[in-house]
């Protein structure tokens, strides 16, 4: 059994995607080929934004949407405190400061009022400047948009959507990646739309920041690459990627639906024992992830004991706080304690999750749980 399948897929859908390559292959054009264009296009409309830019990871993506808000020195960003490294990385990388803000219990995403809380800390507390909160999609769920929107809005801060783990997640009728001010993804092979290799993608309705987005993952670019108007990256994603991307999306409505079917089955067979995912009513997962909780931290190293024992893959998103991050020591301004984010770290532990999970793999990781639990 795998963590996430990408053999399977790439078996059933091997011609396709085979023959994409080999198109670019004979066509040479490594580097922003004709498929890039295509697949910006794709992108956008699938998640209903103005403006979509591919870049070459979802790292590069946060950084570049930081850079065109021109955030940095004296600014303030606030992160979720239970993410992955990256949406917290790319604040100190632009020179801001990062405020690490705890997460609602049942759906591991930001907490608004947590956010709140931390804003009037940093305002009263110091002379920075609230610019921004980045906001997790975490394990595919969207976050409370509406919530963190109305904290963003009283005090002026933009939002930045991280949904490298929320692509194919949904809010009502809009899609994941049209929520933020600047929405970004990733498509590292294990997130919910893999390439085979790096990639990442911005998204965003400001056609002023579309342009400095575009100018910026390539070197900062004027009337063309010689003509450098600003310090920029080098962030493009390649034609490669892109033409297996462009195949992938075809089926990918059909793998989330997949992916939901398999979380549903969870649900029903674990929902008694273990503390299942929440998805609130009106929300789609992607299903980066199924996430289940513990008791405590004993009963979790009980359950991966179990799992290793019966050969069941397993992964711990995440067992360390971002405040408590090595690489930000020193560099923190700490306002909240975050209980929720210690309470959930020490007892989180994902299962497999893909859309090629057959019952009685479902079957097999469920009985373990149970006789781990029971
Ligand atoms: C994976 C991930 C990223 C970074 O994406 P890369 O493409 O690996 O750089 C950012 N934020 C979150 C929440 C992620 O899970």
């Amino acid at each position: 059994m795998e963590f996430r399948d990408l053999k399977r897929q790439y078996q059933i859908h091997k011609k396709e995607i085979d023959h994409a390559v080999q198109a670019v292959m004979e066509g040479a054009h490594f580097i922003s080929g004709p498929q890039v264009g295509q697949l910006e296009k794709e992108l956008a409309a699938y998640v209903g934004a103005g403006h979509c830019i591919a870049c070459a990871n979802g790292t590069d993506a946060l950084q570049l949407a930081l850079m065109a808000w021109e955030i940095g020195a004296g600014d303030v960003v606030f992160v979720p405190d239970f993410t992955f490294f990256s949406s917290g990385e790319v604040v100190p990388l632009v020179g801001a400061v990062p405020v690490f803000v705890d997460i609602d219990k049942d759906t591991f995403n930001i907490s608004a009022d947590s956010l709140q809380n931390a804003v009037e800390y940093v305002l009263r507390h110091t002379d920075l400047k609230p610019r921004a909160v980045v906001a997790v999609d975490l394990f595919g769920q969207p976050a409370d948009y509406e919530a963190v929107r109305r904290v963003a809005d009283a005090y002026g801060l933009l939002v930045l959507e991280d949904a490298a783990q929320g692509f194919g997640g949904m809010t009502g009728e809009r899609k994941a990646c049209s929520f933020g001010d600047i929405s970004i993804t990733s498509f590292f092979p294990a997130k919910p739309l893999g390439c085979y290799g790096d990639g990442g993608a911005v998204f965003t309705d400001n056609e002023e920041w579309a342009k400095r987005l575009t100018s910026l993952h390539v070197h900062g670019k004027g009337s063309d690459k010689y003509d450098n108007v600003r310090i920029g990256l080098n962030s493009r994603l390649d034609t490669l990627q892109a033409a297996v991307l462009i195949e992938k999306l075809k089926f990918f409505e059909e793998e989330i639906v997949a992916c939901g079917r398999v979380a549903a089955a969870y649900d029903e067979r674990l929902r008694d024992v273990v503390k299942t995912p929440v998805i609130l009513p009106g929300n789609r997962s992607g299903w980066a992830q199924y996430t289940i909780c513990l008791k405590d931290a004993r009963e979790r190293e009980e359950v991966m004991a179990q799992m290793k024992a019966d050969g069941i893959p397993n992964a711990v998103y995440y067992r360390k706080p971002m405040h408590r991050q090595t690489a930000f020591a020193g560099m923190l301004c700490g306002a909240e304690r975050c209980e929720n984010t210690e309470y959930i770290c020490d007892r989180c532990l994902s299962l497999p999750m893909h859309p090629y999970l057959e019952a009685k793999e479902i079957d097999a990781v469920c009985s373990c749980v149970k006789k781990a639990v029971g």
